[in-house]
């Protein structure tokens, strides 16, 4: 480890290597150190929203999660446990942006009249249009999204289309907060000190905001486009321009919380992981991203075993008793096919989850 004083108050401290950003843990100074030079530049606009959970509010919060979504409420309490949770308070770039699309394409006409199929060109409508966003998308400053269990992909927009992506704008995504007088977890935000983040551990700033940058206009471009997709048939021509308005430092509270879940019906059998994962939000406290207790696709494959297993025993029948039996070896066997199928081709989305309401406001 190597030591630094710091560029505020000249208390030393150890520093990570892998940080960009230098922390004062005595002042909560944060500066980029020039390690060639020496030289030391303090960063301004660097907040932090307060973590307001802590260890025994994780049981409330769990189990007013799995109550709602559980078949079997009554059983919560026997049949789910929480094994160990953790909160980490990360940093984030959040990039305010306006980003401003033109498109165009074509989409083939619904109503033909009559006189006008014959000519290939007049089955086609030319369109195009623009559309603009208002984002204060986040970028997380650490180098790996997956060092924390959750926050690879926790964009979840209102148009069906694919996200691979893992920046999202700030304030839909994370929740809204619920009885304060601030609503959006931005405008929650306060100067930045080691104390707002009530007990938990602070990680250090690993990325550059030039690169934050970068990789939000890449998000919103792709975006945009896929957005643009699903206004047309083809897609000729697609530009978006990103104007950056302003560009803060935010450290955002999470919790991981994994828990148990023992079914005490014949489900326990069938059932593809014991241990699960949900991450709250430390400051909306909103539930971001979780692994379900009973994913559709376990649902589906009781039903493939099941099916399957009284496909072969109306095969045995038809074969030994009578021929009609063949009948059901075909029905039972075509459920089973068509669950694996369902199973095999299912996209991995939840789309059980409920967030914050849509705050992103057109620009005109
Ligand atoms: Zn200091």
């Amino acid at each position: 480890m190597f030591q630094v004083s710091c560029a505020a108050c000249n208390a030393s401290f150890e520093y990570n290597v892998d940080d960009y950003i230098h922390l004062c843990p005595y002042c909560s100074t944060g500066f980029i150190l020039d390690l060639e030079e020496g030289a030391k530049d303090i960063i301004g606009d660097h907040f932090i929203v307060p973590n307001r959970m802590d260890r025994e509010q994780v049981e409330g919060i769990f189990y007013d999660w799995i109550t709602e979504r559980y078949h079997r409420p009554d059983k919560v309490k026997q049949e789910f446990k929480i094994l160990g949770s953790y909160g980490i308070s990360l940093p984030h770039w959040v990039i305010s942006v306006e980003a401003h699309t033109f498109w165009s394409g074509h989409s083939q006409k619904l109503n033909q009249y009559s006189g006008q199929g014959s000519e290939y060109g007049s089955k086609f409508l030319k369109e195009e249009s623009r559309f603009s966003r208002r984002y204060r998308w986040s970028i997380l400053a650490r180098k790996s999204p997956k060092e924390h269990w959750g926050l690879e992909r926790l964009h979840r927009p209102k148009e069906q289309l694919m996200v691979d992506w893992d920046g999202y704008p700030l304030d839909e995504t994370l929740g809204l907060i619920k009885g304060a007088t601030v609503t959006t977890i931005y405008d929650a935000r306060q100067a930045f000190k080691f104390d707002h983040a009530n007990g938990l551990s602070i990680a250090g700033v690993q990325v550059k905001e030039s690169s934050a940058i970068a990789r939000a206009k890449d998000q919103i471009q792709e975006y945009h486009r896929r957005i643009a997709k699903t206004k047309v048939g083809t897609l000729y021509e697609h530009r978006t321009e990103i104007e950056v308005v302003g560009i803060h430092l935010v450290h955002l509270p999470f919790w991981v919380v994994r828990y148990s879940f023992a079914p005490q019906s014949p489900f326990r059998f069938m059932t593809t992981a014991r241990e699960r994962r949900i991450l709250i939000q430390g400051h909306t406290l909103a539930v971001l991203e979780a692994e379900l207790p009973l994913s559709s696709s376990d649902k589906v494959m009781t039903n493939m075993v099941v099916c399957g297993g009284l496909a072969v025993a109306s095969l045995a029948l038809a074969l030994f008793f009578h021929p009609l039996f063949f009948l059901m070896v075909m029905v039972f066997s075509g459920v089973c096919v068509l669950s694996a199928w369902k199973i095999f081709g299912r996209e991995k989305v939840d789309t059980d989850l409920g967030r914050g309401a849509d705050l992103s406001e057109p620009v005109f």
